[in-house]
């Protein structure tokens, strides 16, 4: 009988699936490449569909899934078709219009489940993590972009176009940094961890370890030893964000923002110039809005994944 159900979160450079019993409860890890070596997957669904359905079997040490896994549910770096099960675009890994569903459905006969990365990242907090309990939440990653996953009276938003919540590439006005996407002054620019070491790079700051580039990391490190411009820099940062938070705020009335994201781990270094700025505008919401780091840590997008199929 089947008992047991699986968690993937597929990231733009590794993919870690979860084990998990009948009561939720983690049983066993894995992280792999995502492309493999050289980035040979890249812009190959197919291959990667065998190498996942190869990594899960070996996790359950099973060779026919079917006997014991109830469900695998699937988090995507992309935009995603959760009804239908299709990716129709996901840049980092090179795919266009994928039926992952229905690919991985085919290879391990269990039933499977996939959604947007952010939105998984969020339903694994709404479900298990810091959002729980809560019926309006804002649920952002700040990492190599930033995104939301929007919770409104109980329901995971996916909006018309499965796109609600992409805020990266929303610009602001003023800004002229050069974004991927190919606009100008998107707020992913600023607000995420290669725009973080932009700025550090521009005003100045220096690696710590001469042998390798400066990372987000660092300028957290200088930030919370009080160095004034990494402190100025996730306060500007803060400042970006709490403008885009702000219309969110007025059009959605959450009651707690969830930050996660490897920007996030700057703690109080965004956090309280983030909260400062939003409850001078929204001053009646101090003591009711919730502004918190993510409770689930990196497994947030693995255990929303596991909510995917879990009844
Ligand atoms: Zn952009």
């Amino acid at each position: 009988m089947a008992t047991v159900y699986m968690g993937v979160d597929i990231g733009g450079t590794s993919t870690t699936a979860g084990l998990f019993d009948e009561h939720r409860r983690l049983l066993a890890k894995t992280t792999f490449s995502t492309l493999g070596n050289d980035a040979q997957y890249f812009g190959d669904p197919e291959s990667f569909m065998d190498l996942l359905t190869l990594e899960l079997t070996a996790l359950t040490g099973h060779s026919r899934m079917q006997d014991i896994v109830a469900g695998v549910g699937i988090g995507v770096p992309g935009m995603v078709d959760p009804d239908r099960g299709f990716v129709g675009e996901a840049t980092n890994l090179g795919w266009k219009d994928v039926a992952l569903a229905k690919g991985m459905r085919m290879r391990m006969h269990v039933p499977v489940r996939i959604d947007h990365d952010v939105r998984t990242f969020a339903w694994g907090e709404v479900m298990a993590g810091a959002a729980k309990g809560y019926k309006n939440a804002i649920c952002l990653t700040i990492g190599t972009g930033v995104a939301a996953g929007i919770l409104i009276d109980g329901k995971l938003v996916r909006g018309a176009h499965h796109c609600a919540g992409e805020i990266g590439h929303d610009s602001i006005a003023g800004l002229a940094t050069a974004c991927p996407c190919g606009k100008t002054g998107c707020l992913e620019t600023v607000v995420s961890a290669s725009g973080i070491v932009r700025l550090a790079m521009e005003r100045g700051l220096t690696p710590r370890t001469a042998s390798r580039p400066l990372t987000a990391y660092d300028v957290y490190r200088y930030g919370a030893e009080g160095d004034p411009t990494a402190i100025g820099i996730f306060h500007y940062v803060a400042q970006l964000l709490a403008g885009k938070l702000e219309t969110a705020i007025a059009l959605l009335d959450p009651e707690i923002i969830v930050i996660g994201g490897g920007v996030s781990e700057a703690g109080e270094l965004l956090f309280t110039p983030l909260t400062e700025i939003l409850f001078r505008q929204f001053p009646w919401l101090e003591g009711k809005l919730r502004v918190v780091k993510n409770a689930l840590g990196d497994e947030a997008a693995l255990i929303g994944a596991l909510y995917h199929v879990y009844p």
